[in-house]
């Protein structure tokens, strides 16, 4: 996900913020939209500020992309609300991305406390609710002569408690549906808590969906549309989790491991990848240790008398025997690792490839779908 992000070059407290390339096609749309609905907008909300001022010109457009902006600022500190609360579980955020639909923190690993997950679901839109009491504080002090700036903070006062109250659908991968899976989890196994709030999530988003269709709005459509999709890979990732968490990464592993040596060259590589029928090596040292690592994509951009030990890779991570394959299967969608050497005592006993792991996978939900649902 978020393949065509970039970063912004400052953290918030410590959490890098990347900027989805989908965001920035919605931020002038979305400044638009108010825009063109400001004087609907004024009018039925009966505000107390003169409407032609606002209404000249460009001002409108920029009234709305002021507000679009403090909008996303919104729901930024929405998202530092949920990573200052996993904070307090030990768990950090990797990074809070913004894009088409607001923002989403993701963190390197869930709280494992039962009910934590409510805990740091329910902080965001708490967050948001705050935010919008704030801007009701700010307004009493704004005077009415000021009508843009009135307008933008109105604005966002609405925004922050619809925001609350949206994020509190219990609905994954929303914040209610979080909370809901989390209080399902005390009672139940975390398999089963998913599995009825990703049928609860469904129904939800098809009623949105059909609720946007009738209402002729595209985002609420849009985010019918997310949720689907996004639970049915959350409800996946639970039973894959669940199928591996009884593996440990030695059940796995190949051993010994196939290595080369830096002296070898390039066409040699390549001719024992075809007799072994592999893929990729890492790359051993004299002194027996591992130095880089080579695939036959990266060797077919060298020249075949080339040695290895000058168009190598970094070589690959370790991950300890000990480790649970539901670990690993982390490790290697978050960090997109292709294989791992496995260590135990130091000692490097083996190597685990994406291969192995989508092999258990397959053995595992086989397994599953023949075994007695259990809550
Ligand atoms: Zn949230």
């Amino acid at each position: 996900m978020f393949k065509n992000a970039f970063r912004l070059p400052f953290r918030l407290l410590g959490i890098p913020l990347y900027l989805d390339i989908t965001f920035l096609i919605i931020l002038p749309l979305l400044a638009w939209l108010i825009g063109s609905q400001l004087e609907e907008f004024i009018l039925l909300t009966e505000l107390p500020i003169a409407v032609e001022p606002l209404i000249e010109g460009s001002t409108p457009f920029l009234l709305g992309l002021w507000a679009a902006l403090a909008l996303f600022v919104s729901v930024v500190i929405h998202e530092l609300g949920h990573a200052i609360t996993a904070r307090r579980y030990d768990v950090e955020t990797e990074r809070i991305t913004l894009w088409l639909l607001g923002g989403m923190a993701q963190f390197r690993e869930m709280p494992k406390q039962r009910g934590a997950e409510a805990v740091v679901a329910i902080a965001g839109p708490i967050t948001s609710f705050a935010l919008g009491l704030l801007c009701w504080f700010i307004l009493q002090f704004v005077p009415t002569e000021l009508g843009g700036l009135y307008f933008v903070v109105i604005y966002t006062m609405y925004m922050n408690i619809l925001l609350a109250i949206f994020n509190m659908i219990p609905a994954l991968p929303l914040d209610g549906g979080r909370v809901l899976r989390s209080l399902l989890h005390l009672r139940m196994s975390r398999l089963r808590a998913t599995q009825i709030s990703a049928s609860i999530s469904r129904i939800l988003a098809v009623a949105l969906g059909l609720f946007g269709l009738l209402a002729f709005n595209i985002f609420l459509i849009l985010i019918a549309f997310f949720i689907y999709m996004a639970v049915t890979a959350e409800a996946q990732y639970a039973l894959f989790t669940d199928s591996l968490s009884r593996y440990r990464v030695g059940d796995l592993m190949t051993h010994p491991v196939t290595s080369v040596h830096p002296e070898m060259t390039v066409d040699e590589v390549i001719a024992k990848m075809f007799a072994e029928a592999r893929l990729a090596y890492p790359v051993r040292s004299a002194t027996g240790e591992y130095v880089g690592q080579v695939t036959i994509d990266n060797l077919r951009e060298f020249l075949p008398g080339q040695a290895i030990g000058q168009v190598m890779q970094a070589p690959p991570e370790m991950i300890s025997a000990d480790s649970g394959a539901n670990e690993l299967f982390d490790k290697m969608i978050r960090d997109d690792q292709h294989r791992l050497l496995v260590q135990d005592n130091e000692r490097i006993i083996g190597i685990v490839t994406k291969t192995d792991l989508m092999r258990a996978l397959q053995i595992a939900s086989g397994r599953n779908r023949y075994r007695p649902q259990k809550s």
